[in-house]
């Protein structure tokens, strides 16, 4: 993705905090964000396979989720989802993320792919990083952070690690999502 792009995708996740009055300090209330935008949110054990789903009929949406999975997972699941809805992937019908799917573009992230699927993936996942962890409120909770751990105390592998487990905690996040967070941020900042 473009740096341009990421930009635009990083101010629609503002504006959707903004307008649906869940821009606050962290976690963000993502369950909160949906229902203020009028998305039903219902838990359906769909198998392993299956971690979300979008479904849109007669400018209707319902976000479904596999309650299998641990909470944090199921927040970016929903952050996820809203991406697609926010950024126009799908007018009607039914979309289906996969486990597989998923991690794959966590994982793969910078490989080339031309096709479309693989493109909204990507997006869908910025737009879910950008919605649960907005750039000023990590700012604020690293400034916050840094008052309060001792930095003298640990060895800087040992402070690391444990200052992204403090900053993950705090939105409410893996640490996995976190780390990618911060790299991607990396290039923003
Ligand atoms: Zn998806």
């Amino acid at each position: 993705m473009n740096h341009k792009r990421q930009k635009e995708i990083e101010q629609l996740a503002k504006n959707l905090l903004t307008e649906t009055n869940c821009y606050s300090y962290p976690p963000i209330d993502v369950e909160e964000v949906a229902r203020r935008k009028g998305i039903q949110i219902i838990r359906f054990d769909f198998g392993e396979e299956v971690s979300g789903v979008l479904i849109t009929e007669k400018g209707t949406s319902i976000i479904g989720l596999n309650p299998e999975n641990g909470h944090k997972r199921q927040r970016f699941t929903i952050a996820h989802e809203l991406g697609h809805y926010i950024l126009g992937h799908q007018r009607s019908g039914m979309f289906v993320d996969t486990p597989e799917r998923y991690f794959t573009m966590f994982n793969f992230r910078n490989a080339a792919s031309s096709t479309g699927e693989l493109v909204q993936e990507r997006e869908a996942n910025a737009f879910a990083a950008a919605l649960l962890m907005p750039l000023d409120l990590i700012q604020k909770v690293i400034d916050d952070l840094k008052d309060k751990i001792d930095i003298r105390s640990q060895t800087d592998e040992s402070y690391e690690d444990d200052f992204l487990v403090k900053l993950a905690n705090a939105f409410n996040v893996s640490t996995q999502a976190m780390g990618f967070r911060l790299s991607t941020l990396n290039k923003l900042w």
